[in-house]
């Protein structure tokens, strides 16, 4: 390649890189100023896990070990009793280690009961690792914390400032939006 040749290559590479940095300029940040601004986290996303509690207080945990058994990981562990009151367990404990889950939630999935859910809190970083070592006090905080949360069984549910659990809108749920999007463009054809 000649000089003159050369020369107009590197001019042509400067020239694109200054277009790319004039067009990128122009368009609004990608990034968010977390944390002071916190992103939206889509609701069926595995952040977190939580206990669900019914609005009366009671476990929708029925113990009937399903998570503890699908977990990769190995990383649940549950004593139960029998209920004394009638058929089936009732907890006595419900460990989960956060430092060695992988947010697969293969627990979730499992759950017959949309017990344990996937919350979209993710602000549980902590300097001391045994602090991830979560009981069923703390996954039950959670989940009361929680104003929305997904479980393949329920959907997306969320808890009313009156404290009642009900069913998310349609536009919420998975597929949801787009099945809206579908009806709508549907009617403008008819
Ligand atoms: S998300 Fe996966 S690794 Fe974590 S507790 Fe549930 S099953 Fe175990
Ligand atoms: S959280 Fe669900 S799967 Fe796990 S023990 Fe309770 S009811 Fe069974």
């Amino acid at each position: 390649m000649s000089l003159f040749a050369e020369v107009w290559e590197a001019v042509k590479a400067v020239a694109t890189g200054l277009e790319t940095v004039h067009k990128r300029v122009k368009q609004p940040p990608a990034t968010e100023f977390y944390p002071y601004k916190k992103p939206e986290i889509p609701p069926v996303s595995v952040q977190f896990l939580a206990l669900i509690q019914e609005e009366d207080g009671s476990d929708r945990c029925v113990a009937c070990l399903q998570c503890e058994r699908v977990c990769p990981s190995q990383v649940i562990a549950i004593e139960r009793k029998r209920n004394p009151e009638g058929k089936g367990f009732v907890l006595e404990r419900f460990d989960l280690d956060f430092a060695n889950c992988m947010h697969c939630a293969n627990c979730v999935e499992a759950c017959p009961v949309s017990a344990i859910v996937t919350v979209g809190e993710f602000e549980h970083a902590v300097y001391d690792i045994n602090l991830l070592k979560a009981d069923k006090a703390f996954l039950d905080h959670i989940g009361h914390e929680a104003k929305i949360w997904y479980s393949p069984k329920f959907g997306v549910e969320m808890r009313t400032p009156e404290g009642k659990i009900v069913k998310a809108p349609p536009e919420m749920q998975p597929g949801g939006l787009a099945e809206l999007l579908k009806e709508a463009e549907g009617g403008e054809e008819a």
